[in-house]
């Protein structure tokens, strides 16, 4: 390992690892991504890969444009198969109040360039014929939307950022700061015993720059260095499905009770639903409950898959903060402490337009309105943002 970095990134997450592989691509290569287990044992290894341009404020459907223009040329330019389908996302809507956000978020996207449309049941059911589109009131589809397979995309960055320079140790935990007033002289780092090794003795990287990106754990890493995040851990839950031959295009997703599914490129049903009331908490667990209630949802939207069998299920930490929207920039009171947490449900597909802005915002040292934004005061001056196509 690295004696010292010109920049520390702490977890190797999507997130962590798009980071790490901009800096290098703009000549900052002397980077250590610290990772306390696997490459995808955290979010990133157990999302749904849905990446959509459908977002109800302008500045995240410009963030996803260039997003989704980057998943198309991934597999390209990283040289691994990301398994990137465009079968667009089919949001329904069954209320009035529901319709009304998919009209104006459609507006927005219209407004952005993008071409989704707000559709009728009866067109909705042309893109899914078997869809129940009784209840439904109205739909919104944006053919350029998609899924990835999340672990090879992880894998790329990881990769990319190593052939460039970077250096990438799993099984490493972040355990603490060195600092002299409000500078970071070094991250202390220790060996995780789930790696076997016998090394155990405590390390330190020297560097004056660190990244947050622990996703879920954001929050233990901030602490140590005292800063106070706001965003907490919840679990959520998804599984998958038997394969079947493919004939399903889109991701479909019901804003009213946060239902998604969509069909993977090796023919499985993966999906999820929102549980409104998981307590805040590390947990990875998965639960009957969790299943009860997807498989009640999903039979009622799309009968057909009443006889679906599940194969598999697993769970995974949303990171939410009180307002839906992340927390990326600096913080005051710790030079050089980047935060790139907070992303709830949506942080894989925002990971490679975030880990480019963020790469620039640290080699320029410039400000970025968007970061101004998303920075962490916002929350002590009551600035909230809002999002309302948040789904899971
Ligand atoms: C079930 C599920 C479905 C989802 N579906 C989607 C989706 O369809 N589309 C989408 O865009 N997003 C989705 N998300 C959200 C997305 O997965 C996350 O927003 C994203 O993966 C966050 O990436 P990250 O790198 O910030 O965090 P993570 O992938 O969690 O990485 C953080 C890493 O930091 C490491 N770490 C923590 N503490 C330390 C420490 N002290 N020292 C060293 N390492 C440390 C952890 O081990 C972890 O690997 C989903 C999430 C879940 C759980």
């Amino acid at each position: 390992m690295r004696a010292d970095a010109d920049v520390v990134i702490v977890g190797g997450g999507i997130m962590g690892l798009a980071i790490a592989y901009h800096l290098a691509t703009r000549g900052v290569t002397k980077v250590t991504v610290v990772e306390k287990s696997y490459l995808c044992s955290g979010a990133s290894g157990r999302n749904g890969g849905g990446v959509r341009a459908q977002w109800s404020s302008e500045a995240n459907v410009r963030l996803m444009q260039e997003s989704i223009e980057m998943c198309r040329d991934f597999a390209q330019k990283m040289k691994i198969n990301v398994w990137f389908r465009q079968g667009g996302y089919l949001f329904l809507a069954r209320s009035a109040q529901k319709v009304q956000a998919l009209e104006q978020s459609v507006k927005v996207q219209n407004e952005c360039g993008l071409g989704t449309s707000m559709l009728t049941p009866s067109e909705a059911k042309k893109i899914v014929p078997e869809l129940d589109a009784t209840p439904i009131l109205a739909a919104s589809y944006n053919p350029d939307d998609g899924v990835v397979f999340p672990w090879p995309f992880v894998w790329g960055y990881a990769q990319a950022a190593q052939r460039l320079g970077v250096e990438v140790i799993p099984f490493c935990d972040v355990i603490g700061f060195e600092t002299s007033g409000s500078r970071i002289d070094a991250v202390t780092v220790r060996p995780n015993p789930e790696i076997g090794s016998s090394e155990k003795r405590e390390q330190k990287i020297a560097t004056h720059k660190v990244v947050n990106a622990a996703g879920a754990w954001s929050p233990e890493v901030a602490k140590m260095l005292g800063i106070d995040l706001p965003n907490r851990p919840h679990r959520h839950e998804i599984c998958s499905s038997e394969p079947f031959k493919p004939w399903l295009r889109p991701l479909v997703a019901d804003l009213t009770d946060g239902l998604y599914f969509s069909q993977s490129t090796r023919g499985e049903i993966v999906g999820g639903i929102s549980q409104r009331h998981v307590p805040p908490g590390i947990n990875q667990e998965s639960s009957h409950t969790f299943l009860g209630r997807y498989a009640q949802a999903i039979t009622r939207t799309c009968p057909i898959l009443g006889a679906a069998k599940v194969l598999r299920q697993w769970a995974g930490c949303y990171d939410i903060t009180p307002d839906a929207n992340p927390i990326v920039g600096e913080v005051d009171g710790i030079d050089h402490f980047y935060q790139a947490s907070g992303f709830m449900g949506h942080g894989f597909m925002m990971a490679p337009i975030i880990g480019k802005l963020l790469a620039q915002y640290i080699v320029d040292e410039a400000p970025l309105p968007l970061f101004d934004r998303w920075n962490l005061r916002r929350f002590d001056r009551g600035e909230l943002l809002s999002e309302a196509m948040i789904i899971g």
